[in-house]
């Protein structure tokens, strides 16, 4: 295998909260050492673990971080992150200079999407605070310290005040070869400091990724405020009517669109991130259909649910889904072509039997194919 990756050498995630470092998004993180870091100003990007992982790279190594995010699923067969983003330069300096940041302001979130997890979102923290753990073979879904911890501290004061932050913002003032900075959450458009920070650093090119999980009133008085600033919105969807809600769980299709239009009527560019998973496989051909000509689709590959991958269903889903995929021309097709485990199927029909239970969900709307494989005879009456 060919281990080199230019994101490594060129991106790096940030999370606020927990002062943990992902070079890049889909690596495993490390959590930063604010003494070493206010010892040396200008290193964020350059830590003693990201150098030598670069170094591996190069000698054509596999490192740790990114056998958690792409080389496992290669391994197994499967599409990789890095390779639906590869970049054709390569950069040989493991110390070139940091091109794109994301920061990860704070877990706030009204959505609980199905993939997700109480790491990234409050409304998650929520459900396992009042509902207890989702517990699958050899995974467990629950709350953390961290979490728990952040869960009694005001937004302003595990985020924005912290000693981290101000670290972080000098780091940003110093990285003068950063072309973007990307916001992300839980849903950054939930933050109070979400204005003053794109002020901040007003000279870089500003994404905000956002699930539109907030009122009409919010987004339009946010747009309002920021209007006449370069920044783009990255949303994240991927299906539409049902699977929209119940993927995106806690916001409906109808509030959803409205809410994308709003933000093109106010002058904004809008880009969609795609999360392909067996179950948005059923309708991202629909959602295709309402935005491709508009917009530009990313698709986002999953790294935490290995029995949510798209090519965990039934034969006759498969043939369904080739069939809805057609007209893209084969594309994403590939991602369900490998035989799904045991393992992973008992692990799906667990998980599924479990959401749809605590969120009184209705599955119905799941072919029923798909549905009796999974064993799923039960299903939710609202
Ligand atoms: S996790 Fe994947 S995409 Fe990210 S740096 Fe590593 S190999 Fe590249
Ligand atoms: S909007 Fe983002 S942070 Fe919130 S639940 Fe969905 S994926 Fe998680």
């Amino acid at each position: 295998m060919d281990y080199y990756c230019s994101a490594k050498f060129t991106e790096l995630m940030v999370h606020v909260q927990s002062r943990l470092l992902y070079n890049c998004c889909k690596a495993y993180p490390e959590r930063v050492d604010l003494d070493w870091l206010e010892a040396n100003p200008g290193r964020l990007f350059h830590t003693d673990t990201m150098l030598e992982d670069r170094k591996l790279m190069l000698d054509n190594k596999s490192c740790a971080s990114c056998h958690h995010g792409c080389y496992k699923y290669e391994e197994q067969g499967l599409q990789s992150h890095r390779q639906t983003n590869k970049q054709k330069k390569q950069i040989l300096d493991p110390n070139a200079p940091l091109k794109s940041l994301q920061i990860i302001l704070s877990t706030d979130c009204n959505l609980a999407c199905v993939y997700c997890s109480p790491e990234w979102s409050t409304a998650w923290y929520k459900d396992i605070s009042n509902n207890g753990e989702y517990k699958l073979d050899g995974l467990t879904i629950g709350n953390d310290q961290w979490s728990t911890l952040y869960s009694k501290l005001k937004q302003k004061n595990r985020s924005t005040e912290t000693r981290f932050f101000k670290l972080l913002l000098n780091e940003i003032d110093i990285a003068k070869d950063l072309v973007d900075l990307t916001i992300l959450g839980g849903e950054p458009l939930l933050h109070n400091q979400l204005q003053k920070i794109v002020e901040t650093v007003n000279d870089k090119k500003i994404n905000i990724v956002t699930g539109l999980g907030v009122s009409d009133n919010r987004l339009q008085s946010i747009l309002k405020a920021m209007s006449g600033k370069k920044i783009k919105f990255l949303v994240s969807a991927e299906a539409t009517g049902k699977y929209f809600e119940f993927i995106r769980h806690g916001l409906q299709w109808n509030d959803f669109k409205r809410r994308v239009e709003m933000i093109t009527e106010q002058g904004y560019e809008v880009k969609f991130i795609s999360t392909l998973s067996n179950l948005s496989f059923f309708d991202i051909h629909n959602f295709y259909t309402v935005y491709n000509d508009r917009f530009e689709i990313i698709p986002n590959f999953l790294t935490s649910r290995d029995f949510m991958l798209p090519h965990v269903m039934d034969e006759q889903s498969k043939d369904l889904c080739r069939e809805n995929l057609k007209p893209l021309n084969g594309v994403l097709s590939n991602a369900i072509e490998k035989k799904p485990s045991e393992f992973d199927r008992k692990n799906l029909a667990n998980y599924l039997k479990q959401i749809s239970k605590r969120r009184g969900v209705d599955l119905g709307f799941l072919p029923k194919h798909f549905l009796e494989w999974c064993g799923i005879d039960k299903i939710v009456s609202l």
